[in-house]
């Protein structure tokens, strides 16, 4: 039915035609998984996400565009924006991730398909806490190391391969949907599969739904280890129910998800949960090509005392050979060793391997890329683009200040002011809302996205950087996470504690008349090098300028080793008997300065501006 098509652009792609009653509703459908991102029903809606994250808050719900979000939030956010929803078969879910999957393939691989050799998968394991994680993660590691080695190992990174079936696969040793997730914000998806622990006694739990919808969002296929069924309360079965109603149908029951029941104590099952893992992995034609420059990512990082920068890596295709120059993150170096878990030192690594590497000039961060390069020169190249598109990007992302407020609002950039407003009380919120908002002008409008009691968060920036924002604090102060992330994302804080100064300077704000915020910079300096009557009982300076310029009436110090004499102005400058306007590096001169006369030969004069920053 055309109406259902027309009435949204790429609509058309995802709803259906409408149901036909006897008086027929026109609302389009909208079929939605049982898990979506923010960003995948945005797309599907054809509406900017920051609008859908500004619906959700309206609902409550704090999240970011990279957020999972389930069904029913999906369906009453696609309602608002006039869809009805409707939940997809389990079979077209599937249908559409298997079709988006050989998509992904296809882009991934491309016309380099011929070259490439089968790689062992990555796998991750997620779960509710004590579901038993670690504890199989050990008993993996365990049941895999020889005897004679058993016990006496110590790994050292966090990852390891293990052999099974003369297969290897690779577990990340980092436990937790936190980790999985982080990394994929950095845009390195490297799981390939996913072990779902589920205690048998405990059942699906919150942490449980939310790793399901994780690695749901990652496209990441699940294999589900049904755990402790050493116990006596094990009940797999109710395990089982739980897991379908939560979207996940085990085979047995006539799904496509591969469970296995295993106890991580006893060592029991873990033998069949990773053929599961081989098997599942397989149907994923996971793939690298070993023979050209290495690529990877680093998992995590840190800096050894005696050893310098230390990154272990997470090898994704081609291979890493010692001596070999490699561009990681921002920085750079020459593999002058590499060892593999149990710290064993090895030549080479292949794709899927992880291996720690040292020699990088400084500890890169965790989710960086690694790409090995031909030599320092290219490096040195590769690195200066990346820093000019770091630049170009900060630039871009400058976000709305109270400082720029005018410029901004004058060139048309800004047409609403998105505030998110942190108070210590309730109390304060609504009069201080209520002001700013009768503060809008015709230009530009007063949005109060979030207002809420407690310390500015992470989560607060996030929104603010996503939306635009700024964030006003009353009473309250920020968490060093938010103000570290407010840094990086260039989202202006402003704390205050009368409401009149912050009203006053929103005011100003809109109308272009803040005076900035104010930093000082270095215009010259200028060693005194003799001391000399300039009349009326005053003395002047006579100087070499060392560093940058002089200028008349320009502010100045006095400082007499790290002592500061005097901050003031410069009252007169003179070149041999002349009045000069300037007098740059390398030259003398003659330097009054206003209320102060005490000069002593070997003093420094500090020249300095006060210039707006935020601009
Ligand atoms: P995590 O939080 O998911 O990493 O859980 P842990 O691996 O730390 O395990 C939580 C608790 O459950 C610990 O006391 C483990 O000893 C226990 N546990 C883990 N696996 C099993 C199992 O297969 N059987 C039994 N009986 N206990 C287990």
């Amino acid at each position: 039915m055309a109406r259902a098509s027309n009435t949204r652009k790429t609509a058309s792609k995802a709803a259906e035609k409408p149901v036909k009653g006897p008086e027929e509703d026109k609302t389009p459908v909208i079929n939605l998984p049982r898990s979506v991102s923010v960003r995948q029903l945005a797309e599907m809606l054809d509406i900017d996400a920051i609008n859908i994250i500004k619906q959700l808050m309206r609902n409550g719900i704090m999240a970011n565009i990279n957020q999972v979000i389930d069904y029913e939030t999906a369906g009453s956010i696609a309602t608002s924006f006039g869809y009805k929803p409707n939940l997809a078969p389990i079979k077209d879910q599937l249908m559409a991730s298997a079709a988006e999957e050989s998509k992904r393939l296809k882009r991934k691989y491309g016309k380099e398909a011929e070259n490439l050799v089968a790689r062992p998968p990555v796998v991750t394991v997620m779960g509710h806490v004590d579901h038993g994680k670690t504890k199989l993660l050990d008993a993996i590691r365990k049941t895999n190391v020889v005897d004679s080695e058993a016990g006496g190992i110590t790994q050292h990174i966090g990852a390891y391969q293990v052999t099974i079936e003369g297969q290897k696969i690779t577990f990340l040793d980092t436990p937790g949907h936190e980790a999985f997730t982080a990394m994929r914000a950095h845009g390195a998806n490297i799981t390939d599969v996913t072990i779902l622990v589920v205690a048998a006694d405990d059942g699906v739990m919150p942490q449980t739904k939310e790793a399901i919808n994780h690695a749901r969002a990652a496209e990441v296929p699940i294999v589900v280890a049904i755990n402790k069924i050493d116990k006596d309360n094990a009940d797999p079965n109710l395990v089982k129910q739980q897991l379908t109603e939560a979207g996940l149908v085990v085979e047995e029951w006539g799904g496509d998800t591969v469970s296995v029941e295993v106890s991580a104590k006893e060592k029991k099952g873990i033998k069949e949960l990773l053929e599961s893992v081989l098997l599942v992995a397989e149907m994923e034609e996971l793939k690298a090509n070993p023979n050209q420059p290495a690529a990877g990512v680093v998992i995590e990082a840190e800096k050894d005392k005696t050893m310098g920068p230390l990154a272990t890596v997470l090898i994704q295709s081609g291979t890493l050979k010692e001596e070999d120059t490699v561009v990681v993150g921002m920085t750079w170096g020459r593999v002058r060793a590499m060892f593999n878990e149990t710290r064993k030192r090895i030549k080479k690594a292949e794709p899927s391997m992880p291996v720690e590497i040292l020699g990088l000039g400084e500890v890169p961060k965790v989710g960086d890329t690694l790409t090995a390069v031909s030599d320092e020169r290219h490096a040195q190249a590769i690195l200066a683009r990346k820093r000019a598109e770091l630049e170009e990007e900060a630039l871009k992302r400058k976000a709305v200040n109270l400082d720029n407020l005018y410029d901004q609002i004058s060139t048309g950039k800004v047409k609403e002011l998105n505030v998110i407003l942190k108070t210590d009380v309730q109390g304060s919120i609504e009069p201080i809302v209520s002001s700013l908002e009768r503060m809008e002008t015709d230009e530009v409008k007063v949005r109060i996205i979030h207002s809420a009691t407690g310390n500015v968060t992470e989560s607060d920036v996030m929104l603010a950087a996503a939306s635009n924002g700024l964030i006003i604090g009353f009473n309250v102060n920020a968490n060093e996470g938010a103000r570290r992330l407010a840094t990086s994302t260039g989202v202006d804080i402003r704390f205050y504690d009368i409401i009149y100064n912050l009203t006053d300077d929103v005011d100003k704000a809109l109308k272009g008349l803040l005076e900035p915020k104010l930093v000082e910079v270095i215009e010259g300096r200028a060693d005194v090098r003799a001391v000399f009557s300039a009349g009326k009982g005053s003395k002047a300076a006579g100087v070499l300028v060392n560093e940058g310029r002089v200028t008349r009436n320009i502010p100045v110090r006095v400082m007499r080793g790290k002592e500061v004499l005097v901050e003031s102005t410069v009252s007169s400058l003179k070149r041999f008997k002349d009045d000069a306007k300037e007098v740059a590096a390398g030259y003398e001169c003659g330097v009054g300065v206003k209320d102060f006369n005490d000069f002593k030969v070997g003093d420094v004069l500090e020249f300095y501006k006060m210039e707006k920053s935020g601009k």
